[in-house]
């Protein structure tokens, strides 16, 4: 295991733990998967899906050979993240109009989102290394979940967030898990910038999704799928793009499974993008090969809404290595499917949402055929975000194509019979 710049291609010794190259290009754990054995490995993962009182219970740490091998079993730290559900919903696959969708709600993980998929590797990995001090700048699920597993290792978070445009509900749920949590004035992009540069000196440490650990964590989402699917994977994999930090996971993840024989074919891979927030879309759909940052980014979906997303070198590997796609979909296509998701039984927020909404979209336009399958990601909970829901049902403009509202009555039995 060793840490590689995808800029210059230079290599450093694990032990030499840093976030960022000295040319300045992101890290990315490489691992050598060579000497594996994938029928024994097979086994091990259908036989721990059986343990429910180790670490390896953990729908993450059962692949631990693949995320993770060096670390000893005494710093694996686990809140049952992972093994989340896996849907089939007639109602929803007749909203897009194509022949089968499954969701991977990543809503069900223990803090509410997929950022539990990293974040556990990363915490393990900083206190492997005797740190108890855990940092990041976000204002949303990052924090909630830094906040959730640094509590359960008795280590303290500090958790940076702009003081404006925050999230109350995920701010609310960092500060009940006990982070000191920091307002600062300045934007997303400056508290990176500040934690780059004094994390040392504050004796942090960083779990932003620059952190490649996470990244290494986050490839379980897609072995869950694939394991669950009996390793034969849908054509298509949509998933959200905010700092673009799954889908790299994702694309890292096939990549595993591919080079280890797990599956024989690899999935397309269509990035979905909010219109207000999209400038790796923009990239891509002009062949540019420089992302230009958006500097007002503005959507509904907040975990959406980046203007510079750090991973976009990563996420482009993705893309090319999966013959993948891009699209952009708006605040009102967002909703309008996050409402059907909801009222579907299975639930999420507004940026998980957009996956649903974009692959109706590339359905539409006959990007994606009506005769494929397709995973949608659902990134995070329902209640992450009530603000959008009140607004959505309570309010209900013209563009709330389902809104439920309430129902004032009296409570007489003529009035509640016609309802
Ligand atoms: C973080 C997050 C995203 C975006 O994921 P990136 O890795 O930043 O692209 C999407 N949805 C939810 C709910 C998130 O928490
Ligand atoms: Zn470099």
């Amino acid at each position: 295991m060793q840490l590689h710049c995808i800029d210059c291609d230079s290599r450093y010794s694990i032990s030499d733990f840093k976030y960022a190259c000295s040319c300045g290009g992101l890290l990315e754990i490489e691992q050598d998967f060579k000497f594996l054995d994938s029928e024994y490995l097979k086994r091990k993962f259908e036989q721990r899906l059986s343990d429910r009182m180790t670490p390896y219970a953990s729908g993450v740490w059962r692949y631990k050979e693949l995320i993770f091998p060096e670390l000893e079993d005494r710093f694996l730290i686990t809140k049952n993240e992972g093994n989340t559900g896996l849907y089939d919903i007639e109602r929803v696959n007749q909203y897009v109009g194509i022949k089968k969708i499954w969701l991977k709600s990543q809503s069900e993980n223990p803090s509410g989102s997929f950022k539990d998929n990293g974040m556990v590797v990363a915490v393990s990995h900083g206190k492997s290394l005797g740190l108890d001090k855990f940092t990041c700048t976000s204002t949303g699920n990052t924090s909630s979940s830094l906040a959730m597993y640094s509590s359960l290792t008795n280590s303290q978070s500090y958790v940076f967030v702009p003081d404006k445009n925050i999230s109350l509900n995920k701010v609310l749920q960092t500060i009940s898990y006990g982070a000191k949590v920091i307002a600062f004035e300045g934007t997303y992009d400056q508290g990176i910038d500040f934690l780059e540069k004094y994390s040392g000196e504050l004796g942090l440490y960083i779990c932003n999704s620059i952190n490649p650990f996470r990244i290494e964590g986050q490839k379980s989402i897609i072995y869950e799928i694939a394991q669950y699917l009996r390793w034969e994977l849908p054509d298509w994999i949509v998933v959200p793009g905010g700092a673009l930090s799954n889908v790299s996971a994702l694309g890292k993840g096939l990549g595993d499974l591919y080079e280890l024989g797990f599956i024989n074919r690899l999935p397309r891979v269509a990035v979905v993008q909010a219109e207000g927030a999209s400038p790796f879309h923009q990239m891509i759909s002009k062949n540019k090969n420089e992302l230009q940052p958006e500097l007002q980014p503005k959507t509904v979906a907040s975990a959406l809404n980046i203007g510079n997303p750090p991973s976009w070198k990563k996420a482009r590997n993705t893309l090319n290595a999966t013959n993948g796609i891009t699209v952009s979909v708006t605040d009102d296509e967002i909703l309008n499917a996050k409402a059907v998701i909801d009222q579907s039984g299975i639930g999420c927020e507004p940026a998980s949402a957009s996956t649903v909404a974009g692959l109706k979209k590339l359905c539409e336009s006959g990007q994606i055929h009506r005769d494929e399958t397709a995973v949608c990601i659902l990134t995070g909970n329902l209640l992450k975000d009530t603000e959008v829901l009140r607004q959505y049902h309570l309010e209900c403009t013209e563009n709330s194509l389902f809104a439920n509202p309430l129902i004032k009555s009296k409570l007489n039995i003529e009035s509640i019979k016609h309802l």
